[in-house]
């Protein structure tokens, strides 16, 4: 099953069209995604016997690119981000993969849809196309082998990255950075585990305009989605609606000899294989 939201109201998207939720399930189901993804399971047993037909007759292609996309949450108690989480990523920023995944947080004002545009605040904005995985239940203490039963879905992000304010102090902090308007685009829509069996093993790529500077497998991931679940909720109690930016590959902007970074205009194309794409435009270099 996949979830979106789409004009404030969250949506079953299938082949044939958006179903409306609240509106097609006569009250039972909520018209937030926010309080729908700790309830899921129950939500696809309705669904599958339902029989209902598509609110929107939209093809999901369209969808992807229509500006009435939201968030596939937009009210997380918590936003983790894990830097430095693929192999060959840490070693283009001159690092060693890191023993203890790297996290910091992109605060939730900055979570925005698939195709948001996004207002640069320095010349030096980067690109970071990311899987994300939004939780589905409330947990501590999750052993990496029961971790995938606490995800509510995948989802496509992307993780612009204000490197001037990354870099602007010692040492360097990284969450305000992450965080300006529209920094944290997740969607298209949500893609429940039972659609995407093996999130270690998914193509992900990352375009700007036309050029394609990311392409690799979150098999490259230092600490794999499992292995993340568990360290996060051994400190931290994860809750439904919580996002995990978790990482992204070699090919960033930073990472180019010399660096490049993205200008007015640019066309930012994150895509993960099975899962769909982000597209946002970006305006206006301010300084
Ligand atoms: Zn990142």
């Amino acid at each position: 099953m996949r979830i979106a939201t789409f004009d404030q109201r969250a949506v079953i998207v299938t082949d044939e069209g958006l179903i409306d939720v609240a509106d097609a399930s006569a009250g039972r189901f909520s018209s937030s995604t926010d309080d729908l993804v700790g309830r899921l399971d129950e939500l696809g047993e309705w669904f599958a016997a339902s029989g209902v037909e598509p609110t929107w007759d939209l093809d999901p292609d369209v969808v992807a690119r229509d500006p009435r996309l939201g968030p596939v949450v937009s009210r997380p108690s918590q936003i983790f981000g894990i830097g430095l989480n693929y192999r060959r990523h840490a070693i283009e920023m001159g690092m060693t993969p890191p023993t203890t995944p790297l996290v910091f947080t992109k605060f939730a004002s900055s979570l925005a849809g698939a195709t948001a545009s996004v207002t640069l605040p320095s010349t030096h904005t980067d690109w970071e196309a990311e899987l994300v995985v939004v939780i589905g239940a409330r947990a501590r203490h999750v052993a990496a082998r029961d971790a995938l039963r606490y995800v509510a879905g995948y989802c496509v992000g992307q993780d612009f990255s204000d490197r001037d304010l990354q870099m602007s102090g010692t040492p360097p902090q990284f969450s305000l950075g992450k965080s300006h308007e529209n920094f944290s685009p997740i969607g298209p829509w949500l893609t429940t585990p039972d659609e995407c069996a093996n999130p270690d093993d998914l193509r992900i790529t990352c375009d700007v305009n036309d050029v394609r500077y990311q392409d690799s497998s979150t098999e490259d991931m230092v600490t794999n989605v499992a292995g993340l679940i568990a360290y996060l909720s051994s400190v931290c109690e994860i809750r439904a609606g919580d996002v995990i930016f978790t990482g992204s590959p070699a090919g960033v902007g930073q990472g180019h000899t010399p660096p490049v970074f993205l200008t007015p205009g640019d066309v930012v194309t994150s895509t993960i294989l099975g899962l769909g794409s982000l597209r946002n435009v970006t305006s206006n270099a301010t300084r």
